[in-house]
Protein backbone atom coordinates (compact mmCIF):
# COMPACT_ATOMS: atom_id res chain seq x y z
CA UNK A 1 0.00 0.00 0.00
CA UNK A 2 1.51 3.26 -0.98
CA UNK A 3 2.21 5.42 1.89
CA UNK A 4 4.10 8.43 3.45
CA UNK A 5 5.50 9.32 6.52
CA UNK A 6 5.26 12.33 8.79
CA UNK A 7 6.75 12.57 12.27
CA UNK A 8 6.93 8.61 12.33
CA UNK A 9 2.74 8.91 11.52
CA UNK A 10 2.24 6.79 8.35
CA UNK A 11 -0.10 9.05 5.97
CA UNK A 12 -2.22 5.60 4.37
CA UNK A 13 -5.21 8.00 3.32
CA UNK A 14 -5.61 11.05 1.96
CA UNK A 15 -4.86 14.07 5.32
CA UNK A 16 -7.06 17.28 5.13
CA UNK A 17 -6.20 19.87 7.60
CA UNK A 18 -6.06 23.30 8.34
CA UNK A 19 -2.52 25.10 8.86
CA UNK A 20 -1.74 27.12 11.79
CA UNK A 21 1.23 28.97 12.14
CA UNK A 22 2.62 30.52 15.40
CA UNK A 23 6.17 31.66 15.78
CA UNK A 24 7.27 30.47 13.02
CA UNK A 25 6.05 26.71 13.32
CA UNK A 26 4.22 25.31 11.12
CA UNK A 27 0.98 22.48 12.12
CA UNK A 28 -1.69 21.18 10.56
CA UNK A 29 -4.85 19.61 12.34
CA UNK A 30 -7.87 17.97 11.47
CA UNK A 31 -9.14 17.34 14.90
CA UNK A 32 -7.94 13.88 14.99
CA UNK A 33 -4.39 14.21 13.76
CA UNK A 34 -1.42 17.15 14.21
CA UNK A 35 1.46 17.35 12.39
CA UNK A 36 4.19 19.77 12.02
CA UNK A 37 4.76 20.95 8.20
CA UNK A 38 8.15 21.89 7.05
CA UNK A 39 8.69 25.16 5.17
CA UNK A 40 7.82 24.97 1.63
CA UNK A 41 8.55 27.77 -0.55
CA UNK A 42 6.69 26.38 -3.09
CA UNK A 43 3.23 26.22 -1.08
CA UNK A 44 4.31 28.69 0.81
CA UNK A 45 2.13 28.15 3.87
CA UNK A 46 -0.89 30.74 5.69
CA UNK A 47 -2.74 30.49 8.78
CA UNK A 48 -5.92 29.11 7.89
CA UNK A 49 -4.98 26.90 4.62
CA UNK A 50 -6.72 23.55 3.71
CA UNK A 51 -4.27 21.31 2.46
CA UNK A 52 -4.52 18.21 2.21
CA UNK A 53 -1.38 15.13 2.38
CA UNK A 54 -1.79 12.34 -0.16
CA UNK A 55 -0.58 8.93 0.70
CA UNK A 56 2.40 9.28 -1.88
CA UNK A 57 3.58 12.52 -0.03
CA UNK A 58 2.38 15.07 -2.36
CA UNK A 59 0.74 18.06 -0.40
CA UNK A 60 -1.73 20.38 -1.87
CA UNK A 61 -3.07 23.60 -1.06
CA UNK A 62 -7.13 23.26 -0.85
CA UNK A 63 -8.10 26.50 -0.28
CA UNK A 64 -6.32 29.69 1.33
CA UNK A 65 -8.21 32.47 3.08
CA UNK A 66 -7.26 35.07 0.50
CA UNK A 67 -8.69 33.56 -2.42
CA UNK A 68 -12.25 33.74 -0.34
CA UNK A 69 -13.31 30.96 -3.00
CA UNK A 70 -14.25 27.69 -1.61
CA UNK A 71 -13.97 25.24 -4.62
CA UNK A 72 -15.83 21.70 -3.65
CA UNK A 73 -14.86 18.86 -6.40
CA UNK A 74 -17.52 16.41 -6.58
CA UNK A 75 -15.78 14.30 -8.99
CA UNK A 76 -13.77 13.68 -12.71
CA UNK A 77 -16.86 11.88 -13.83
CA UNK A 78 -19.04 13.35 -16.68
CA UNK A 79 -21.96 11.88 -18.66
CA UNK A 80 -21.11 14.49 -21.69
CA UNK A 81 -18.05 14.37 -23.17
CA UNK A 82 -17.38 18.02 -24.32
CA UNK A 83 -14.85 18.40 -27.75
CA UNK A 84 -12.68 21.55 -25.69
CA UNK A 85 -13.25 19.81 -22.06
CA UNK A 86 -10.31 21.64 -20.30
CA UNK A 87 -10.42 18.79 -17.92
CA UNK A 88 -9.33 14.61 -18.56
CA UNK A 89 -12.39 12.77 -17.15
CA UNK A 90 -12.16 8.97 -15.68
CA UNK A 91 -14.28 6.58 -13.87
CA UNK A 92 -12.27 7.26 -10.58
CA UNK A 93 -15.72 7.41 -8.19
CA UNK A 94 -16.76 10.68 -6.37
CA UNK A 95 -14.94 12.42 -3.54
CA UNK A 96 -17.74 13.02 -1.14
CA UNK A 97 -15.85 12.19 2.27
CA UNK A 98 -13.05 14.56 1.10
CA UNK A 99 -15.56 17.30 0.55
CA UNK A 100 -17.36 16.88 3.84
CA UNK A 101 -13.79 16.64 5.71
CA UNK A 102 -13.11 20.21 4.46
CA UNK A 103 -15.97 21.87 5.04
CA UNK A 104 -15.57 20.33 8.66
CA UNK A 105 -12.24 22.48 8.55
CA UNK A 106 -14.52 25.58 8.62
CA UNK A 107 -12.55 26.90 5.89
CA UNK A 108 -12.60 31.13 7.08
CA UNK A 109 -13.21 34.02 5.27
CA UNK A 110 -15.32 32.62 2.70
CA UNK A 111 -17.79 34.74 0.31
CA UNK A 112 -17.91 32.04 -2.45
CA UNK A 113 -18.85 27.94 -3.19
CA UNK A 114 -18.04 26.87 -6.44
CA UNK A 115 -19.46 22.41 -6.88
CA UNK A 116 -18.10 21.24 -9.96
CA UNK A 117 -16.77 18.30 -11.72
CA UNK A 118 -16.62 16.49 -13.85
CA UNK A 119 -20.41 16.53 -14.04
CA UNK A 120 -21.44 16.32 -10.03
CA UNK A 121 -24.94 15.23 -10.72
CA UNK A 122 -23.50 11.83 -11.85
CA UNK A 123 -23.78 11.50 -8.24
CA UNK A 124 -27.40 12.88 -7.22
CA UNK A 125 -27.12 11.40 -4.25
CA UNK A 126 -23.98 12.70 -3.58
CA UNK A 127 -24.98 16.25 -4.90
CA UNK A 128 -27.75 16.28 -2.24
CA UNK A 129 -25.78 15.28 0.77
CA UNK A 130 -22.88 18.34 0.08
CA UNK A 131 -25.63 20.76 -0.52
CA UNK A 132 -26.93 20.07 2.91
CA UNK A 133 -23.93 20.07 4.68
CA UNK A 134 -22.85 23.42 2.57
CA UNK A 135 -26.27 24.60 3.38
CA UNK A 136 -25.63 23.74 7.48
CA UNK A 137 -22.38 25.55 7.37
CA UNK A 138 -22.72 28.51 5.14
CA UNK A 139 -26.70 29.28 4.84
CA UNK A 140 -25.56 32.84 3.29
CA UNK A 141 -22.87 32.03 1.36
CA UNK A 142 -23.74 32.25 -2.96
CA UNK A 143 -23.09 28.94 -4.06
CA UNK A 144 -22.63 28.02 -7.91
CA UNK A 145 -23.42 24.76 -8.89
CA UNK A 146 -21.55 23.90 -12.56
CA UNK A 147 -23.14 21.69 -13.94
CA UNK A 148 -24.66 20.41 -17.63
CA UNK A 149 -28.28 20.41 -16.42
CA UNK A 150 -28.99 17.15 -18.00
CA UNK A 151 -29.72 15.24 -14.49
CA UNK A 152 -32.41 17.88 -14.12
CA UNK A 153 -34.69 16.37 -16.90
CA UNK A 154 -35.51 14.41 -13.30
CA UNK A 155 -38.38 16.64 -11.82
CA UNK A 156 -37.57 14.49 -8.65
CA UNK A 157 -33.64 15.53 -8.71
CA UNK A 158 -34.66 19.24 -8.92
CA UNK A 159 -37.71 19.07 -5.65
CA UNK A 160 -34.77 17.39 -3.60
CA UNK A 161 -32.25 20.01 -3.90
CA UNK A 162 -35.50 22.68 -4.02
CA UNK A 163 -36.18 21.01 -0.35
CA UNK A 164 -32.20 22.04 1.27
CA UNK A 165 -33.56 26.01 0.59
CA UNK A 166 -30.35 27.19 -0.14
CA UNK A 167 -31.13 30.58 -1.28
CA UNK A 168 -28.21 31.76 -2.81
CA UNK A 169 -28.05 28.74 -5.13
CA UNK A 170 -27.41 29.18 -8.84
CA UNK A 171 -27.21 26.77 -11.19
CA UNK A 172 -24.37 27.26 -13.73
CA UNK A 173 -25.27 25.38 -16.87
CA UNK A 174 -23.81 25.40 -20.46
CA UNK A 175 -25.55 26.57 -23.63
CA UNK A 176 -23.51 26.34 -27.01
CA UNK A 177 -25.86 26.66 -29.98
CA UNK A 178 -29.51 27.36 -30.67
CA UNK A 179 -30.22 24.16 -31.79
CA UNK A 180 -29.63 19.93 -30.49
CA UNK A 181 -27.13 19.43 -33.76
CA UNK A 182 -24.38 22.11 -33.19
CA UNK A 183 -25.26 21.73 -29.24
CA UNK A 184 -24.78 18.25 -29.22
CA UNK A 185 -21.89 17.87 -31.18
CA UNK A 186 -20.11 20.12 -29.13
CA UNK A 187 -20.75 18.52 -25.73
CA UNK A 188 -20.14 15.00 -27.51
CA UNK A 189 -23.46 13.60 -26.13
CA UNK A 190 -26.63 13.20 -28.53
CA UNK A 191 -29.83 14.31 -26.82
CA UNK A 192 -28.10 16.36 -24.72
CA UNK A 193 -29.46 19.66 -25.41
CA UNK A 194 -32.97 18.67 -25.09
CA UNK A 195 -31.97 17.13 -21.56
CA UNK A 196 -30.69 20.27 -20.61
CA UNK A 197 -33.54 22.18 -22.13
CA UNK A 198 -35.80 20.29 -19.70
CA UNK A 199 -33.75 20.48 -17.03
CA UNK A 200 -33.62 24.69 -17.14
CA UNK A 201 -37.00 24.52 -17.47
CA UNK A 202 -37.59 22.13 -14.59
CA UNK A 203 -35.27 24.39 -12.44
CA UNK A 204 -37.25 27.56 -13.25
CA UNK A 205 -40.33 25.82 -12.53
CA UNK A 206 -38.80 25.50 -9.18
CA UNK A 207 -38.48 29.08 -8.92
CA UNK A 208 -34.35 28.19 -8.84
CA UNK A 209 -31.68 30.26 -10.14
CA UNK A 210 -30.13 29.40 -13.29
CA UNK A 211 -27.14 30.92 -15.63
CA UNK A 212 -26.10 30.07 -18.89
CA UNK A 213 -22.28 29.97 -19.66
CA UNK A 214 -21.40 30.06 -23.17
CA UNK A 215 -17.65 29.14 -24.01
CA UNK A 216 -16.23 30.82 -27.23
CA UNK A 217 -13.76 29.33 -29.64
CA UNK A 218 -13.70 28.35 -33.20
CA UNK A 219 -16.86 26.12 -33.35
CA UNK A 220 -19.12 28.45 -31.37
CA UNK A 221 -18.26 31.79 -32.06
CA UNK A 222 -20.18 30.92 -35.53
CA UNK A 223 -23.58 30.72 -32.90
CA UNK A 224 -23.32 32.93 -30.44
CA UNK A 225 -25.53 35.35 -32.37
CA UNK A 226 -28.43 32.85 -32.99
CA UNK A 227 -27.88 31.58 -29.42
CA UNK A 228 -28.37 35.02 -27.78
CA UNK A 229 -31.66 35.48 -29.82
CA UNK A 230 -32.88 31.87 -28.67
CA UNK A 231 -32.20 32.59 -24.81
CA UNK A 232 -33.58 36.07 -25.16
CA UNK A 233 -36.60 34.84 -26.42
CA UNK A 234 -37.20 31.28 -25.30
CA UNK A 235 -35.21 31.74 -21.43
CA UNK A 236 -35.93 35.25 -20.87
CA UNK A 237 -36.58 33.83 -16.89
CA UNK A 238 -32.34 33.23 -16.56
CA UNK A 239 -30.92 35.23 -14.04
CA UNK A 240 -27.55 36.07 -15.87
CA UNK A 241 -25.81 35.10 -19.18
CA UNK A 242 -21.78 34.52 -18.91
CA UNK A 243 -20.53 34.75 -22.50
CA UNK A 244 -17.12 33.22 -21.53
CA UNK A 245 -13.48 32.89 -22.89
CA UNK A 246 -11.85 29.65 -23.62
CA UNK A 247 -9.55 27.97 -21.08
CA UNK A 248 -6.84 26.19 -23.60
CA UNK A 249 -5.97 23.06 -21.57
CA UNK A 250 -6.77 19.60 -21.30
CA UNK A 251 -8.96 18.03 -24.54
CA UNK A 252 -8.84 22.18 -25.98
CA UNK A 253 -5.68 22.40 -25.54
CA UNK A 254 -4.87 18.96 -27.29
CA UNK A 255 -7.15 20.10 -30.32
CA UNK A 256 -6.07 24.00 -29.87
CA UNK A 257 -4.67 24.00 -33.63
CA UNK A 258 -8.39 23.43 -34.73
CA UNK A 259 -10.13 25.36 -31.42
CA UNK A 260 -7.64 28.47 -30.92
CA UNK A 261 -9.62 31.69 -32.08
CA UNK A 262 -7.43 34.56 -30.62
CA UNK A 263 -10.24 36.94 -28.48
CA UNK A 264 -8.76 39.74 -30.52
CA UNK A 265 -10.48 38.07 -33.85
CA UNK A 266 -13.98 37.88 -32.42
CA UNK A 267 -14.32 41.14 -30.44
CA UNK A 268 -16.52 42.61 -33.04
CA UNK A 269 -18.69 39.63 -32.95
CA UNK A 270 -18.82 39.49 -29.48
CA UNK A 271 -19.44 42.91 -28.75
CA UNK A 272 -22.74 43.03 -30.98
CA UNK A 273 -23.95 39.74 -29.22
CA UNK A 274 -23.29 41.09 -25.67
CA UNK A 275 -24.61 44.25 -26.07
CA UNK A 276 -27.80 42.44 -27.47
CA UNK A 277 -28.28 40.40 -24.96
CA UNK A 278 -27.72 43.71 -22.17
CA UNK A 279 -30.15 45.88 -24.34
CA UNK A 280 -32.97 43.28 -24.06
CA UNK A 281 -33.12 43.10 -20.27
CA UNK A 282 -30.43 40.18 -19.62
CA UNK A 283 -28.15 40.50 -17.09
CA UNK A 284 -25.05 39.56 -18.90
CA UNK A 285 -21.43 39.31 -18.21
CA UNK A 286 -17.88 38.76 -20.02
CA UNK A 287 -16.25 35.97 -18.31
CA UNK A 288 -12.16 35.25 -18.49
CA UNK A 289 -11.22 37.65 -21.32
CA UNK A 290 -8.85 40.41 -20.89
CA UNK A 291 -10.19 44.46 -21.11
CA UNK A 292 -7.43 44.72 -23.53
CA UNK A 293 -9.45 41.97 -25.96
CA UNK A 294 -12.94 43.96 -26.29
CA UNK A 295 -14.00 46.96 -27.61
CA UNK A 296 -14.37 49.87 -25.29
CA UNK A 297 -17.90 49.51 -24.87
CA UNK A 298 -18.62 46.13 -23.45
CA UNK A 299 -15.38 46.91 -21.11
CA UNK A 300 -18.73 47.57 -18.53
CA UNK A 301 -19.66 43.63 -18.79
CA UNK A 302 -16.30 41.92 -18.17
CA UNK A 303 -16.17 40.23 -14.69
CA UNK A 304 -12.33 39.37 -12.34
CA UNK A 305 -13.71 35.89 -13.22
CA UNK A 306 -10.53 33.19 -13.33
CA UNK A 307 -10.17 31.69 -10.06
CA UNK A 308 -6.85 33.10 -7.91
CA UNK A 309 -5.17 29.92 -7.93
CA UNK A 310 -5.58 29.96 -12.18
CA UNK A 311 -4.77 33.31 -13.07
CA UNK A 312 -1.81 35.06 -14.34
CA UNK A 313 -0.79 38.23 -16.12
CA UNK A 314 1.82 38.77 -18.53
CA UNK A 315 5.21 41.08 -17.11
CA UNK A 316 3.57 43.50 -19.94
CA UNK A 317 0.34 44.07 -17.78
CA UNK A 318 2.56 45.78 -14.83
CA UNK A 319 2.37 49.05 -16.44
CA UNK A 320 -1.53 48.62 -17.18
CA UNK A 321 -3.85 51.01 -15.67
CA UNK A 322 -6.66 48.59 -15.57
CA UNK A 323 -4.86 45.45 -14.23
CA UNK A 324 -7.04 45.40 -10.77
CA UNK A 325 -9.96 45.45 -12.65
CA UNK A 326 -8.95 42.64 -15.04
CA UNK A 327 -9.24 39.16 -14.84
CA UNK A 328 -5.69 38.05 -16.84
CA UNK A 329 -5.24 35.13 -18.03
CA UNK A 330 -5.70 31.44 -17.36
CA UNK A 331 -2.29 30.11 -16.31
CA UNK A 332 -3.22 26.59 -17.17
CA UNK A 333 -3.98 27.90 -21.24
CA UNK A 334 -1.71 27.00 -23.89
CA UNK A 335 -2.43 29.67 -25.94
CA UNK A 336 -1.71 33.49 -25.45
CA UNK A 337 -3.40 36.17 -27.53
CA UNK A 338 -0.54 38.17 -29.51
CA UNK A 339 -2.76 41.24 -28.67
CA UNK A 340 -2.66 41.55 -25.04
CA UNK A 341 -1.54 45.53 -24.72
CA UNK A 342 -1.48 47.78 -21.56
CA UNK A 343 -4.32 49.99 -21.77
S1 LIG B 1 -2.64 44.56 -20.45
FE1 LIG B 1 -2.91 42.92 -18.96
S2 LIG B 1 -3.93 43.85 -17.20
FE2 LIG B 1 -4.16 45.24 -18.93
S3 LIG B 1 -6.11 44.73 -19.84
FE3 LIG B 1 -4.56 43.54 -20.95
S4 LIG B 1 -4.41 41.60 -19.87
FE4 LIG B 1 -5.50 43.02 -18.54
Amino acid sequence: MLSTKIEGINIEQPYIGKVYIENDLITCNNGRLKLTLSPNDFLNYESGDIISIMPDGIVSILYRTSWQDLTLFVTNQCNSACIMCPQVCDNSGHFLNMNLQILELRPENVKHIGITGGEPTVFPDVVVELLNRVHDIYPDTPVSFLTNGRAFKNLNLVKKITSIGHSKLLFCIPLYAANYEQHDYIVGSKGAFVDTIKGIFNLFRMRQLVEIRTVLFSKTIGNIKLLADYISRNLPFVRHVAIMGMEYSGYAAKNSNEFWIDPFDYKEILDSTALSLYRRGMMTSIYNIPLCLLTERVRFLARDSISAWKKTYPISCNTCSVKEQCCGIFETSINISEHIIPL
